[in-house]
């Protein structure tokens, strides 16, 4: 009985401490998400300047054609943008597509994963600014580039907010994740950034970390590192084909590469030189890498405790099924078991190669 007790008291405490650092994050981050970004300067149309848009790709056959007749729609001066596709050994039709479009091709003799061949790009841009987009993915507004050209006269780096269309678990992380990116690019920067839109002043990334699957988010961290800001802005938005099937493989990939972004990213702690942004990186690896084992040890202990016959451990058992019956909630359970097998199999494969799903 008394064992029993003492283990449910531990699981409620757990159990808070795992929901409240979290929520007060996100509470404190929407307060301060609505900051206003913007530069007031407008663009001065004489003096554009050269910007390099780069596509990697593998096995791409089925996006790339629209992906690039999409940036050629741009409202920007079409001789001011420098289109490349960097393609690592698609045994597909994939370049041949690319190639009819008149755009830059870089073909790498063999896959070494996305970052490698970002790197391989970067080495050959011409542009003042870069931006990295994914061949699957999609700019909201026709003056996406030109937003970026102007955001990026104030900051180092910047990166879009994500729009969800066809999954319902998906949608929910992401309206929470917005928000989150917002409200850190309010106080200095955020250290997560997506590869659907990343731009940046070419010269503040000199390559892309190739040990860490999250090549979009090292990079925006490497920015702050320079004591540039890198920022989310609401007014830049962008969508991904989420895959029909495997998500949930996906998502664990994706988690994976979180994982080790800030596995890396919290050793250069003592460089940071922005007390706000030492905060976020801090939290953002707890909330990754940390908390989901305090939901995992809660439920544990209450479980145990209910075995022991203790009635109220039982009952906090059924009030958490049922309370899956919410989506946010059980998106929010999803995802931290989902960080928890991610963090483990990193262990074993990390994934910088991957799988192509089915989208
Ligand atoms: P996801 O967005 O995390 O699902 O990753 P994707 O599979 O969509 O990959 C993101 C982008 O990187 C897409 O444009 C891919 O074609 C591209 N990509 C993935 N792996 C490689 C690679 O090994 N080499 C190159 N060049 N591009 C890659
Ligand atoms: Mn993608």
């Amino acid at each position: 009985m008394i064992i029993s007790t003492i283990l449910l008291i531990l699981a409620i405490s757990i159990f808070i401490i795992h929901i409240s650092i979290p929520t007060f994050y996100y509470r404190y981050m929407l307060s301060n998400s609505k900051c206003n970004l913007k530069n007031n300067e407008d663009l001065d149309l004489d003096n554009y300047p050269l910007v390099s848009i780069i596509i990697p790709t593998y096995n791409e056959e089925k996006t790339i054609e629209e992906k690039i007749k999409d940036i050629l729609r741009q409202d920007y001066e079409k001789d001011k943008m420098e289109i490349i596709v960097v393609d690592s050994a698609s045994n597909d039709n994939t370049v041949n597509i690319a190639k009819k479009l008149n755009v830059k091709v870089f073909q790498q003799s063999e896959r070494r994963g996305k970052a490698n061949a970002l790197n391989y790009a970067l080495k050959n841009v011409n542009g003042d600014i870069v931006i990295i987009t994914d061949a699957d993915s999609s700019w909201e507004t026709l003056d996406t580039i030109k937003k970026a050209v102007i955001y990026l006269k104030k900051f180092g780096g910047v990166t879009c907010i994500k729009k969800v269309r066809n999954n319902s678990i998906e949608s929910t992380y992401r309206d929470l994740y917005n928000v989150l990116r917002l409200g850190e690019s309010c106080i200095y920067s955020t250290p997560i950034a997506h590869g659907e839109f990343l731009a940046f002043r070419r010269g503040l990334i000199e390559s892309f970390n190739e040990e860490i699957g999250a090549d979009d988010s090292s990079s925006s961290h490497e920015i702050s590192l320079k004591g540039e800001r890198f920022v989310a802005v609401n007014d830049i938005i962008c969508s991904e084909l989420v895959p029909k099937e495997g998500y949930i493989h996906w998502r664990i990939r994706r988690a994976k590469h979180l994982i080790q972004h800030f596995s890396r990213a919290i050793r250069d702690i003592n460089k940071v030189k922005d007390k706000g942004y030492k905060k976020i990186l801090i939290i953002e690896y707890y909330i990754h890498l940390i908390n989901p084992w305090l939901l995992i040890i809660a439920l544990s202990l209450d479980l145990i405790s209910s075995f022991l016959g203790n009635i109220i451990s039982l009952f906090l058992i059924f009030a958490f099924f049922i309370s899956l019956l919410s989506s946010q909630i059980r998106t929010w359970v999803i995802m931290q078991f989902l960080l928890a097998i991610s963090q483990i199999k990193n262990f074993f494969n990390k994934e910088i190669v991957w799988k192509k799903e089915k989208k």
